[in-house]
């Protein structure tokens, strides 16, 4: 614990400690105040401005303190200051003294809770980022739960200290003014509790949960209006019917399969979708091969007089053809058959929530089913740039049909796709020039990191264009020209092939989803809720269709809560769980990542330090002559919670995987440091890192102690 949290808490110990030591609790009881009313009215009629402050000031230190008395306090301001100005005086004082105790017990406990609790904290917190007014006002209106507890409580949570405060004070108002009204009529009053009559608490309980309750109708409504023009069928043929097969719809077809849903899975171009075809595995083989390229043209690096290859274009992109006819069966029909999946070839069609028409090329069919998943995927977004057509494109769906090596490639996008394609044509012999608007490649990463993958690209040759706007294309003498603009200064690239990288969007237009009513969001995916569930509760989304990351992996995790929730939602539905999400761009360097850069948390407003280790020092990284990169770690000052890593390396895709589990369980850098390492690896770098972080940490006193020991040891 800091030293500034020791003080305060020793503070308010003593206070506590010192009301209870001096009985203070006998003045806050009725019989007490009954007992001195005639005195604290004559007091009030001396010194009306001074009993007013005295008053207000004292409420705030019973509450803030969390002493007892709170109620006893209340019906004083009754009975001196009547009811008006009697709840003006309790409503503003209780809420500023609730505010107090409420950052009192965050400042003091909730980094500790934090750190034992993070895993549970999180689902409350989300919870209480969405409706953590409602709660609170649900609280404060119901004068059951004790006042103090509340404040404490909420102090432990991410609600924020300003919407604790008005909630409170709206909340408490309808409590306050019975209390302070009993206090004006102090006389007729025979106990505290009894002021709250069983009638009384049971009107403000149904108060407290109406805006609840209104929420939660208010989606019930939308939902039946949702699905009242629709016939419901008395009879469904499938539980389930997924939209799409690629990463996202082979996994919810899965699972339905194995927990014996009747499923049917339709797609209308190719089993396994775009990371099989077109995305993740053609990529990585190209890079496979562009990467042994760039291994033989360092051949003296590694010992070697010389090497060279001799190589085809079009044999290599055969080559990635191949690789993925060898994965295809892990996604085919015939495996997802087997495994209870009724598979067919055609394009669907939401027609009613409980309809879907599936054209295949022999018949038009409709199924009815209770639930319905989206998993209609992404496909490249084509910028509306003047004079884009007329010089043509390809994008990452068609880049893999090309046989012939374009002698200048355009990249057009610094993201992982444009980056990852960039450098592999550049290997394998085109003049690559890659064009970004942003200030950086890879501009989700930090500064520091993207630059050390452009500059890996301008030391291989790529004419990194960044802060470059395209403005538009045109044919001079034949010639592909694009006229961009950087710096106020129009540049002229020409090129002869154009590979389209700006980003991807949700494929959601034609089968449905228009006609249903069901929204896309700004970024144009499809709009769902928590639970991936659509304005339709029984139809589900996930995938890029659905966003927000689009990843492989991420798809899979989706459809997990996707089909369950599609299944099993009548009984528990599951939030998707976007807590740690890890991604790498598979340049040279990689890039790895999971949770926070040092960008984001400061964008957030998150405290962090940040620990570096760089692979330059490690000794594989060195006989490998990969010697270059770092291991980035941002933890909560003071502390070895990890709040994000980013690592730039060989085989940083593999080596985040110890951070994305260490973040998932609560790890910290001790623990990671604890752990052996095989040695001579990689990932020891994520050892060392957690070392940098103890050297940092070192308790510097109690070495000094240390060291004198041993001086006295040496006699
Ligand atoms: C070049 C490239 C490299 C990538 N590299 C990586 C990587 O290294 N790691 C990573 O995690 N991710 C990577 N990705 C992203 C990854 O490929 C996607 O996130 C993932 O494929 C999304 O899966 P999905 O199931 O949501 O969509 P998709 O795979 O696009 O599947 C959607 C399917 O739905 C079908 N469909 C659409 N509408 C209908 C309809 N009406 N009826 C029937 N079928 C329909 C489509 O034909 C398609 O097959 C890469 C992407 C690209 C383009």
């Amino acid at each position: 614990m800091t030293r500034s949290r020791v003080l305060v808490l020793a503070t308010v110990a003593i206070l506590i400690a010192a009301f209870f030591a001096l009985h203070l609790e006998r003045y806050v009881t009725l019989d007490a105040l009954k007992a001195q009313h005639t005195e604290i009215a004559a007091y009030r009629d001396a010194h009306p401005w001074i009993a007013a402050a005295a008053y207000f000031i004292l409420y705030i230190v019973v509450t803030g303190l969390s002493l007892p008395g709170a109620a006893v306090l209340t019906l004083v301001g009754g009975a001196m200051f009547g009811l008006v100005w009697g709840t003006v005086i309790v409503s503003f004082a209780s809420s500023i003294g609730a505010t107090l105790a409420f950052l009192a017990a965050r400042f003091l406990f909730r980094d500790a809770v934090q750190s034992r609790f993070r895993k549970r904290l999180k689902v409350i917190d989300a919870g209480i980022e969405k409706e953590g007014a409602f709660y609170l006002f649900t609280l404060r209106l119901v004068p059951l739960f004790p006042f103090f507890l509340i404040n404490l409580v909420m102090g432990l949570t991410a609600l924020p200290a300003r919407t604790f405060y008005w909630v409170s004070q709206l909340g408490m108002l309808a409590g306050t003014i019975v209390y302070v009204n009993a206090g004006s009529e102090l006389s007729k009053i025979e106990s505290v509790s009894g002021i709250l009559s069983p009638g009384l608490i049971v009107s403000f309980a149904l108060l407290g949960i109406f805006p609840l309750l209104a929420r939660k109708a208010l989606e019930w409504v939308k939902s039946r209006q949702a699905h009242a023009r629709w016939p419901k069928p008395g009879r469904f043929e499938r539980n389930l019917i997924v939209i799409g097969a690629g990463s996202a719809g082979l996994v919810a077809a899965y699972i339905a399969a194995a927990v014996k849903a009747k499923v049917t899975l339709v797609e209308k171009h190719k089993m396994g979708g775009d990371c099989l075809h077109t995305g993740c595995i053609p990529s990585k083989a190209l890079i496979r091969t562009a990467r042994l390229l760039s291994h033989i043209k360092r051949a003296k690096e590694f010992g070697l007089r010389e090497a060279t290859a001799q190589f085809d274009f079009a044999e290599i992109m055969e080559r990635v053809q191949r690789v993925i006819r060898t994965v295809e069966p892990h996604d085919s029909t015939e495996r997802y058959t087997g495994l209870g999946v009724e598979c067919l070839a055609g394009e669907a069609r939401i027609i009613s929530p409980y309809k879907v028409e599936i054209k295949t090329a022999e018949s038009v069919k409709t199924i009815t089913t209770r639930a319905i998943v989206i998993a209609a995927g992404a496909r490249p977004f084509i910028p509306p740039i003047p004079g884009i057509e007329q010089v043509g494109y390809c994008t990452s769906d068609t880049v893999w049909s090309l046989r012939e090596l374009p002698k200048r490639l355009l990249v057009l996008g610094g993201g992982p796709i444009g980056s990852e394609l960039a450098q592999c044509f550049a290997r394998f012999g085109a003049t690559v020039t890659q064009v970004e608007m942003l200030p950086h490649i890879l501009s989700r990463e930090d500064p520091d990191i993207s630059e050390m993958v452009a500059q890996r690209f301008r030391r291989e040759g790529i004419h990194v264009c960044t802060g470059c706007t395209a403005k538009h294309f045109l044919i001079d003498n034949g010639e592909k020209v694009l006229i961009a603009e950087r710096d106020g200064n129009e540049l002229r690239i020409p090129f002869d092939l154009l590979l389209c990288a700006v980003g991807r969007v949700a494929n959601t237009g034609g089968y449905g989803l228009e006609e249903l009513g069901i929204g896309t969001t700004k970024s144009g995916t499809v709009e769902t809720d928590d639970y991936l569930q659509t304005l339709y509760p029984n139809i589900y989304a996930c995938g890029d269709v659905a966003g927000p990351y689009q990843f492989t992996h991420v798809a899979a995790h989706q459809a997990w809560y996707a089909a369950v929730n599609a299944l099993f939602g009548c009984v528990w539905k599951f939030r998707a769980d976007y807590s740690v999400i890890p991604w790498a761009t598979f340049t040279d360097p990689e890039v790895a990542r999971v949770g926070l850069n040092e960008s984001e948390a400061k964008e957030k407003k998150i405290a962090w330090e940040v620990t570096r280790y760089a692979i330059a020092d490690l000794d594989r990284a060195i006989t490998d002559e990969e010697a270059h990169g770092v291991v980035k770690v941002l933890t909560v000052p003071g502390k070895d919670r990890i709040l994000g890593a980013t690592i730039v390396g060989e085989h940083a895709g593999d080596l985040i995987a110890e951070f994305v589990g260490a973040m998932k369980h609560g790890i910290g850098l001790n623990k990671i440091l604890g752990t052996i390492h095989t040695y001579p690896t990689r990932a020891e770098a994520n050892r060392y890192v957690a070392g940098e972080w103890k050297r940092a940490h070192a308790p510097r006193r109690l070495l000094r102690l240390v060291q004198r020991y041993h001086a006295w040891q040496l006699g």
